[in-house]
C-alpha cells in the first residue's frame, strides 16, 4: 500500500488490498463473473434471452475452431501472466506522491480566475470560484481523463487491430487465434495469442493510463469497465434493455460481424467507440452486413486463411448453410 494513502481522500477502496492491486485483480473477477452469467444463459437456453441470441448454440458449437475447454484455459493463462506482469510494474513502480486535495483545488481556483480575468468575466464567476474549482477537481477532470483514456484505449486497438489483420503473417501466427472463434461467447472475449493480449491489452491499458492522466482509482474504474465491455461484446446477445449495448453503436452485433468472414478486413474499432472505423471506410452496419448475406449467402460460411480449419468448414458448409445473420434488430448500430 503506499504510504501517503492514509488520508481519508486517499484510503483503499477495499481497506485489505491497494488500490493498484485492486486494478489488476478486479478486471479478473469482472470477466468470470459477467461472462458466467451470459454462459449459463446460453447454456442453458433460458427462454427469456433466446430471442436476444445473435447465433444459435448449434452455431457456436459447429463453426467455432476451438473448444471452449481450450478457450478456458488460454484464457487463464493471459491473464495469469498479464497479472504476474501487473504486479512486478506495481512493486517496481516508484512510490507515487499523492496530490494534496486542497492545494490542487487553491490551484484550480487561481487558474480560473486568471483565465476569467482575461476574458472579463472573473466578476461573475467570482462568487461561484470554490464550488467551480471543487466541481471540477472532483467531477468535471476525472470524467474528461476517463474519456480520454476511452479514445486512446480504442486509437491504440484500432491500429494494432487493424494492422494485425493487414500483415498475413501477424494474422496467421498471432491474430487468427482470436478469429477461431466465430461465433462469439462472453467468455472467449480475450481468448487471444498471448503476444496479443500483451500488446493490444496490457501495453494499451498502459498508454491509456499514463497519457490520460487518470488516478489509480480512476484507473480501478476504467480497468473494470474496458473489460466488461469486452465480454458485453464477445456476449452473442443483443439485448435491447442492455444500457451499454445501447448507448455504444461498438457493440454486441458490431463485434460480431467482425468475427464473420465477410466482416473480417472491417470493424476494427474495439471496445468503445466506431469513429475509427468510420474515418478509414472500415465500417461495416448491420444493414449492410445483412446486404452483402442477401446478395451473396455462402460468405456467411466459416472460412479462414488456415487450411485445417478451412477443410473443417467445408465439411459443416451443409449444417450451417442454413444460418444466416440474424436480421431481427440489426438497426441498432449507430
Ligand atoms: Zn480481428
Ligand atoms: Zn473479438
Amino acid at each position: 500500500m503506499d504510504k501517503n494513502s492514509t488520508t481519508p481522500q486517499h484510503a483503499p477502496f477495499i481497506p485489505i488490498i491497494s488500490d493498484k492491486h485492486l486494478s489488476l485483480l478486479l478486471p479478473i473477477i469482472i470477466y468470470w463473473v459477467y461472462s458466467g452469467m451470459y454462459h449459463l444463459i446460453s447454456k442453458y437456453q433460458v427462454p427469456f434471452f433466446e430471442k436476444y441470441r445473435i447465433r444459435s448454440l448449434e452455431e457456436t458449437e459447429t463453426r467455432n475452431k476451438v473448444s471452449t475447454s481450450e478457450v478456458i484455459k488460454g484464457v487463464i493463462v493471459q491473464q495469469l501472466l498479464q497479472t504476474v506482469l501487473g504486479f512486478i510494474a506495481v512493486a517496481t513502480e516508484e512510490e507515487q506522491v499523492l496530490p494534496d486535495d486542497n492545494l490542487e483545488i487553491l490551484g484550480l481556483s487561481q487558474t480560473l480566475e486568471t483565465y476569467t480575468t482575461r476574458f472579463g468575466i472573473w466578476h461573475y464567476v467570482k462568487p461561484h470560484k470554490q464550488i467551480m474549482a471543487e466541481y471540477s477537481y472532483w467531477y468535471l477532470i476525472p470524467v474528461v481523463k476517463f474519456f480520454l483514456a476511452m479514445f486512446l484505449l480504442d486509437t491504440w486497438q484500432y491500429f494494432m487491430h487493424r494492422l494485425f489483420h493487414q500483415s498475413a503473417f501477424l494474422y496467421r501466427h498471432i491474430h487468427s487465434r482470436h478469429h477461431r472463434l466465430y461465433a462469439p461467447y462472453a467468455f472467449g472475449a480475450l481468448y487471444n495469442h498471448p503476444i496479443e493480449g500483451f500488446l493490444f491489452d496490457s501495453l494499451g491499458a498502459v498508454i491509456a493510463f499514463t497519457l490520460s492522466g487518470l488516478s489509480v482509482k480512476g484507473a480501478i474504474v476504467f480497468f473494470a469497465f474496458s473489460t466488461f465491455k469486452t465480454v458485453d461484446d464477445h456476449s452473442g446477445y443483443d439485448i435491447p434493455f442492455n444500457p451499454i449495448q445501447r448507448i455504444f453503436g461498438n457493440n454486441a452485433i458490431y463485434h460480431d460481424i467482425h468475427h464473420q468472414t465477410y466482416g473480417l478486413k472491417k470493424n476494427f474499432s474495439q471496445p468503445f467507440f466506431t469513429f475509427w472505423d468510420r474515418i478509414f471506410g472500415t465500417y461495416l452496419p448491420s444493414h449492410e452486413a445483412s446486404k452483402i448475406l442477401k446478395e451473396n449467402p455462402s460468405r456467411g460460411i466459416a472460412e479462414d486463411d488456415d487450411p485445417q480449419a478451412l477443410k473443417k468448414s467445408k465439411t459443416m458448409e451443409s449444417r450451417t448453410s442454413t444460418k444466416r445473420y440474424n436480421l431481427r434488430s440489426r438497426k441498432n448500430i449507430s
